[in-house]
């Protein structure tokens, strides 16, 4: 396998604009890689001869003196991105054989950018999950395994896992991802990658097949910092085809990219230190607090009172979203249709939706009726939009005592396949330090900061007020700088 998929996003574009290769042999050693790597089912759709199409273009385009910002970059978009002609089905059954006949506006960004399309990446099925196991294609595998020995196939995490995967085994140098509570930030961090969910609002939600819509972002996952802040820059900017998306111009992340935090004040919030944690998550939550000291931030402990009602509050508001956007799934629009012989059109709505949907989304769906029922509104929905208020809440008055905050993004390192898909439970509190932020829309990153005793990676998080994505990405990069992480996982796939 050629070398050139050891290169970042940052390194392809810098290298196609300096003529050290072309943005063909890019695209050829991407394609070679994930034809190489099918076992890891990272990749749902192949496409190939797009990624070659684009890195002629871009080509012509280095010819012509007319490079484009992603010119020669070719990526990996997750399946929940409708793109146009070429299957889109959020991991789910019921949308089986659906070609959008648009693409969503962030995959469209990123392609007048001058990026291309490697193919489609596996997910949790409709971005319900947190390790990809609910997805109709079976479960993307982690590139990684413990080193006790042991042969365990591990979870990338999710929904974003073929995402991470991907990253994470050198079949695409950045990928998108979306994030409602976490999806981008946890398969980050269980595979040693680094991934960003800006502000809410920031990229459109146009084209995204909808999940829980107040919570839904997309962002981009990548190898470093520096290559997030050039995808998010790519990807990011005001639509009218979105009503929640933000009329501000896009910021110039990585020219503004410094690691100099001196003076930054970094709040350490007492609530995320939460008992049965394994024990290597502290001590690298510590050495991060370390490494941020070190680059000159002033380190505060502070409180988010709230912060246990998050997660509760999450799978309230989320299935109730779910559940109103999913209703459009009836056989009738798009995707699969299950027609009971002799059956009327209830029948085959029935018929359609017990067919199509898995077991996570019926779940959530059923949750999210009952919530929203008549009966039952004040006492969940209701109560957990207050929540959802005071945890928002909560953050806006750390920021008069810090300008951000370091936690641990997921209470444990990779898990194996099938280890906590009995328990739905058990999978959700997986999600506990990555929903606050979702809740309250802010901009939040993951940044692979070691590996566990087990070897394996492990990633922290850095939140920020809402809009300073620079913020963020600043005090990553000079994270990422005293991380020095540079572990990767050994191919066995
Ligand atoms: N794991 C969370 C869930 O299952 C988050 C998913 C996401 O961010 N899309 O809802």
């Amino acid at each position: 396998m050629s070398a050139l998929t050891d290169l970042g996003v940052a390194a392809i574009r810098d290298g196609v604009k300096g003529g050290d290769f072309s943005a063909r042999e890019v695209a050829e050693a991407f394609n070679a890689a994930i034809e190489a790597a099918r076992t890891l089912n990272a990749f749902v759709v192949e496409t190939p001869e797009y990624a070659l199409a684009a890195a002629d273009a871009a080509d012509a385009d280095r010819a012509a003196g007319a490079l484009k910002p992603l010119s020669g970059v070719p990526l990996g978009i997750k399946d929940l991105f409708c793109t146009k002609g070429v299957q889109t089905i959020a991991g789910s059954k019921i949308l089986q054989g659906y070609e959008p006949v648009y693409d969503s506006t962030v995959s469209a960004n990123l392609l007048a950018a001058g990026a291309g399309m490697l193919g489609k990446l596996n997910m949790d099925e409709f971005a319900m999950g947190s390790s990809n196991e609910t997805s109709a294609f079976g479960p993307a595998l982690s590139p990684w395994r413990r080193n006790d020995g042991g042969n365990v196939a591990l979870t990338p995490g999710g929904s974003s896992g073929g995402s991470a995967s991907a990253v994470a085994a050198r079949l695409a140098p950045g990928v998108t991802g979306t994030d409602t509570g976490g999806s981008i930030r946890q398969p980050a961090a269980f595979t040693g990658i680094t991934g960003i969910k800006p502000t809410y609002g920031r990229c459109s939600r146009y084209g995204i097949v909808a999940f829980a819509s107040s919570l839904d972002q997309a962002g981009p996952m990548a190898r470093d910092v520096r290559d997030c802040a050039i995808l998010l820059e790519a990807m990011a900017g005001f639509d009218p085809k979105d009503s929640t998306s933000l009329k501000l111009d896009v910021p110039k992340w990585e020219a503004n990219l410094s690691n100099n935090i001196k003076g930054v004040r970094v709040g350490i919030p007492k609530e995320y230190r939460i008992k049965d944690v394994p024990r290597d998550i502290d001590t690298m939550w510590d050495e991060g607090i370390a490494w941020l000291r070190d680059a000159g931030a002033q380190i505060v402990q502070v409180s988010l009172p709230h912060t246990k009602y998050a997660l509760p509050a999450y799978y309230i508001i989320a299935p109730a979203e779910a559940s109103s956007n999913l209703a459009r799934y009836d056989g009738v629009r798009y995707g699969l249709r299950v027609q009971p012989d002799g059956g009327n059109l209830g029948d085959m709505y029935e018929a359609t939706r017990a067919a199509g949907f898995g077991a996570e989304v019926k779940r959530r769906i059923m949750i999210g009726t009952y919530v929203l029922s008549a009966g039952f509104y004040d006492a969940y929905f209701n109560q957990a939009q207050k929540v959802r208020a005071l945890i928002a809440r909560d953050f806006d008055n750390v920021w008069s005592e810090c300008d951000l905050l370091l936690t641990p993004t997921a209470p444990s390192a990779a898990f194996g396949l099938g280890e906590k898909s009995a328990d739905p439970i058990a999978m959700y509190l997986n999600d506990v330090f990555a929903v606050p932020a979702s809740l309250a829309g802010l901009p939040a990153i993951s940044v692979p900061a070691g590996l566990d005793g087990q070897g394996l990676p492990l990633g922290l998080q850095i939140i920020g007020r809402a809009l300073d994505e620079q913020g963020v990405l600043n005090a990553a990069l000079a994270f990422e700088e005293r991380a020095g992480f540079t572990a990767r996982a050994e191919p066995w796939w």
